[in-house]
């Protein structure tokens, strides 16, 4: 590592800001070469210490609550959107003041809100529906925004083109870590399907899921898309990325506990995948340590394991060639997205560190937690 590991309250995620800067950079040059705009979907990563530097970048962000718009309007300005597969009466007015662009799941939500939003007089606030093209090529069904009966989005048969006054583009998103054979498939559908609609629209947003910043991501297929599109149609695109922007720039370094013996050996370490990174439990995978091998392939083996009471709470069997110590640290990689945003408190384990490092600036820790943070959230 480039930096001193001791140094490093445990657990901690650390954000290598350099790494992060060279997303960042692969994402501006999509939007230079086509004149896209991206949006940074906070979803994903909500890390706000970085959203000043995000904003030198993108375009602005798009959320998916209140709290979220909120939360990009403060800490990076810039374009604020916002999707919901429903809004509710209380939180519209604020969202209001927050946004510049909303996305209505249905004509329902949007024939309920429109004379809200167009009462708006002191700044222009651009109006979509997200449809639901029903092409996706997704395989698991608790990510797939087009299985059946999904809730995500207007289908065809629902669209009802004597309501578009008003709208302003359209919006889809069908698409999880995927590379862009896959978005040139999916818009060739959404065009079959919607592209008698496109006239006079402003915008078309082509959603999150792209792995733009993935070593074998081809960039010129998506480049080509979004062109073919913008001057078919005479449209802006949006893309709005959360992963692809904190594509492996984070890692998360724990700290062994104990190490025990019940049929094979576990180590027990200070990070829990229930708590710190439940898609290794929801997705599920097994993200990746550094100098660990699979089970087997070095002469160490162990299951790893949190410090909640949760049987399930394991992270996964790993190798390595010397053997685990009490004490010893472990750095998994790719651990700055879709984790601080999905943290939780459960069995009351604290919440990991938040720490940025650069070569310029070294390792800083950004914000520790304590136990304040987890009984303000119970009562
Ligand atoms: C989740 C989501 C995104 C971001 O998806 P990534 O897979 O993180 O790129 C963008 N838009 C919408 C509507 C989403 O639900």
């Amino acid at each position: 590592m480039k930096y001193d590991l001791s140094k490093v309250p445990t657990p901690c995620y650390v954000v290598d800001k350099d790494l992060l800067v060279k997303n960042l950079e692969i994402l501006k040059s999509v939007q230079d070469r086509t004149g896209c705009k991206i949006l940074l979907a906070l979803k994903g990563f909500s890390m706000f210490s970085v959203f000043p530097l995000i904003g030198k970048y993108l375009a602005g962000i798009t959320a998916s609550s209140l709290n979220e718009a909120r939360l990009g309007y403060e800490e990076m300005g810039g374009e604020v959107h916002i999707y919901s597969p429903a809004y509710n009466d209380k939180d519209f007015d604020e969202i209001l003041r927050f946004c510049d662009h909303i996305v209505f799941n249905s004509f329902n939500q949007w024939k309920k809100y429109k004379d809200k939003v167009k009462s708006v007089k002191d700044k222009e606030i651009q109006c979509g529906i997200r449809i639901n093209p029903e092409y996706s090529e997704l395989k698991t069904a608790i990510y797939d925004p087009c299985s059946k009966f999904s809730r995500l989005g207007t289908t065809l048969n629902n669209f009802i083109p004597d309501e578009l006054d008003g709208i302003d583009g359209l919006h889809f998103h069908t698409m999880c870590e995927q590379n862009s054979d896959t978005l040139k498939r999916t818009v060739k559908v959404v065009e079959e399907k919607f592209g008698q609609y496109f006239a006079g629209l402003k915008w078309l947003n082509f959603g999150g899921g792209h792995h733009i910043t993935r070593d074998d991501y081809d960039i010129e297929t998506l480049v080509e898309t979004i062109l073919y599109i913008k001057e078919k149609y005479k449209v802006e695109v949006y893309l709005e990325p959360g992963e692809a922007v904190a594509l492996n720039t984070g890692y998360l370094v724990t700290t062994v506990l104990d190490i025990m013996e019940n049929g094979m050996q576990i180590a027990i370490i200070d990070t829990s995948a229930a708590c710190h990174m439940p898609d290794v439990l929801e997705m599920p995978y097994r993200p990746h340590i550094i100098c660990s091998g699979k089970p087997g392939e070095y002469p160490y083996t162990y299951r790893l394991g949190g410090p909640t009471c949760l049987a399930g709470d394991i992270i996964g069997d790993y190798s390595f060639k010397k053997s685990l110590e009490v004490g010893d640290k472990l750095v998994f990689t790719d651990m700055a997205h879709y984790t601080m945003v999905k943290n939780n408190t459960f069995n009351g384990i604290n919440l990991p560190s938040i720490a940025l490092y650069s070569d310029a600036e070294g390792l800083q820790i950004v914000k520790q937690f304590g136990y304040e943070d987890f009984k303000s959230r119970l009562s």
